[in-house]
């Protein structure tokens, strides 16, 4: 039975966008009991597809042509104090980013009850056992402690729950899931999307699901929607779609995907430019937060790079991974341990050699000044190292034609630029002196995943032509895959895990790999669906006290009491590949 229909819909943007459409002519349906998902780069409409049918559309943006059919009725047609009636009851929703839609200054228990408050008449009593079920149903490790916890208190996955506990409190016949699990880690998108498509098949609730990551439509959908720039370009059952696409535009994103897959190794030279040794770094609180505790960071870390390879470092958030940057570009200092840039240990080396190690940052829009144009921006350091400012200009100017960006663009502003080019302004700025090691932290993360595929080949090519050490800093294993010559697994502070791509990938030996390599979604619904998959039960534990003995003994299948007891040292269990396990074991992982 069909539940939702939007028949030829065509919704305009206010004066002065860029367009003046978000989408045209959309249609689609979705019936009782299904998971639809709508695919598409930024810009493409989705999102505005899932604020239209809730009626919360950003001021401004209004229908223009066309129909929403709920239910039989039209909702682009009613009435203003109508909707907030139906939103709840008949349609929910869950964000991206569930802080920003709990009240942060409300206990979650309040917050979920004021559901039942609003839409029915059931007395407290009923309430609070409701509000406690509904958090059991989503399997949140302590109910009542989460009753009682402020939103901060919880971690992100947590909080994911909550918004949807709160969104199937009223049993609505619609649940739209706008990118629920991008900001989450791939262990934590493993279990969310698990528990959608079980509470969807014990409820029968139809659920429109918004996503950018063709691995998690794989993983949850039945039927598919493309969209391209406000149009809706190619639909249908989601092996279709995935598996013979019909559209170019589908094609290209799906050749955009980064896979486990890899190329073929490369013969790396032998000479260490990176030599990190038993590295540890301690956040201690200061001033009004003195009194909480401290949180170890990095314990004890050891790594060598060699000239022109790349180390990728893996993890799930609070790993330690952007610390590690940090502590090896000098951007922080740290307690113990060395850090050695081509024989000379840092800080000394960065003052001897400012230009030895650069660094480029997830967000470039961040870490570039809005008010000064990106030429100067890019010429800035060369200029501070004594580099006349003629030179430094044309030295801009070649650089920006090296990233692929016009040289014409350097009298301009950030922000006028998009997210991909705003990250080749970045790497045109880290390359301005002539680096040895580039340290990149997340630096295709935010960007859709033809702009991605299109950083990644940059940084290829730039290494490749100078001869460039990386350092590559994700949480998207296959991007890693593709980038890396060796890779670290990090967690709750310490490797785990170590060793060239390809034995780390094709033979992981730590229970925590395992587990991670088999949360990423792979685009391909039959292997998807036929192969075993290792869920993690919780989250990763604070930092701020750590399990003792192994840290991963609170979350790993395999635990044994010498696990509690003992800490498992990192120990080489084949030429070039440690492992931190007292019962290391090589798993095939599909
Ligand atoms: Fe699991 Fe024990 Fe190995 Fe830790 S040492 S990863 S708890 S088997």
């Amino acid at each position: 039975m069909t539940l939702l229909a939007l028949e030829r819909l065509t919704v305009a943007l206010p004066a002065g966008a860029d367009r003046p459409h978000a989408l045209v002519d959309v249609s689609l349906t979705l019936d009782a009991g299904e998971i639809l998902c709508v695919v598409g780069e930024s810009g493409s409409g989705k999102s505005i597809t899932a604020t239209t049918i809730m009626g919360l559309m950003a001021p401004g943006v209004r229908v223009a042509a066309g129909r929403v059919m709920f239910e039989g009725t039209d909702l682009a047609r009613l009435p203003a104090e109508a909707l907030p009636r139906l939103r709840g009851p008949r349609i929910a929703m869950v964000f991206q980013e569930p802080m920003t839609a709990l009240n942060p200054l409300m206990m979650v228990g309040d917050q979920l009850a004021e559901m039942w408050r609003t839409h029915t008449d059931l007395p407290a009593r009923d309430i609070a056992a409701r509000a406690r079920a509904a958090l059991a149903e989503v399997a949140l490790p302590d109910p009542d402690g989460a009753l009682r916890a402020y939103p901060h208190e919880l971690s992100g996955g947590q909080r994911q729950r909550v918004m949807i506990a709160m969104a199937l409190a009223l049993e609505p016949a619609l649940l739209i899931c706008d990118e629920p699990t991008t900001a989450l880690d791939v262990t934590t998108q493993a279990q969310i999307l698990r528990l959608i498509r079980e509470l969807q098949s014990r409820r029968g609730t139809a659920v429109l699901f918004i996503t950018h990551d063709f691995g998690v439509v794989a993983e949850i959908a039945d039927r598919v929607i493309v969209m391209q720039q406000g149009l809706v370009v190619e639909q249908g059952a989601a092996a279709q779609v995935l598996g013979a696409p019909a559209h170019d535009y589908t094609r290209r994103l799906l050749a955009a995907v980064p896979r486990l897959t890899a190329p073929a190794p490369r013969a790396i030279s032998a000479e260490p430019v990176l030599e990190i040794t038993g590295l540890s770094k301690t956040y201690r609180p200061a001033g009004l937060f003195r009194r909480r505790r401290e949180t170890r960071a990095l314990d004890g870390v050891t790594l060598t790079l060699r000239r022109g390879a790349t180390l990728g470092v893996v993890g799930e958030s609070g790993s330690g991974k952007s610390t590690l940057a940090r502590c090896a570009v000098g951007l922080l200092p740290f307690d113990a341990g060395t850090i050695r840039i081509e024989g000379r240990p840092l800080p000394g080396a960065r003052q001897a050699a400012a230009h030895c190690v650069q660094m480029v940052f997830q967000d470039p829009y961040a870490s570039l000044n809005p008010r000064r144009r990106v030429g100067d921006q890019v010429a800035q350091r060369p200029i501070a190292a004594g580099t006349g400012r003629d030179a430094a200009r044309a030295q801009a100017a070649e650089l920006f034609a090296l990233v692929g960006l016009d040289p014409a663009a350097l009298v301009r502003f950030p922000h006028e630029f998009s997210g991909g080019q705003r990250q080749r302004i970045g790497i045109a700025r880290a390359l301005a002196l002539r680096p040895k090691l580039i340290v990149c932290d997340e630096p295709v993360s935010a960007l859709d995943v033809s702009i991605q595929a299109q950083v990644i080949n940059l940084l290829d090519d730039l290494q490749e032509e100078f001869d460039l050490t990386y350092v590559f800093i994700a949480h998207d294993l296959s991007v890693v895959r593709h980038i890396s010559d060796r890779v670290a697994v990090m967690y709750l502070g310490k490797i785990v895990e170590v060793g060239d791509r390809v034995s780390l990938y094709e033979h992981p030996m730590h229970p925590y790999t395992h587990a991670l390599l088999s949360a990423v979604p792979v685009p391909d619904p039959d292997k998807e669906h036929a192969r075993e998959r290792i869920l993690l039960t919780g989250d990763v534990p604070s930092p701020l006290n750590p399990p003792p003995a192994c840290r991963f003994h609170t979350r790993c299948w395999k635990a044994q009491s010498l696990c509690t007891q003992v800490e498992p040292p990192l120990v080489e269990v084949q030429p070039g590949h440690e492992v931190a396990c007292h019962f290391p074991e090589e798993r095939v992982i599909v």
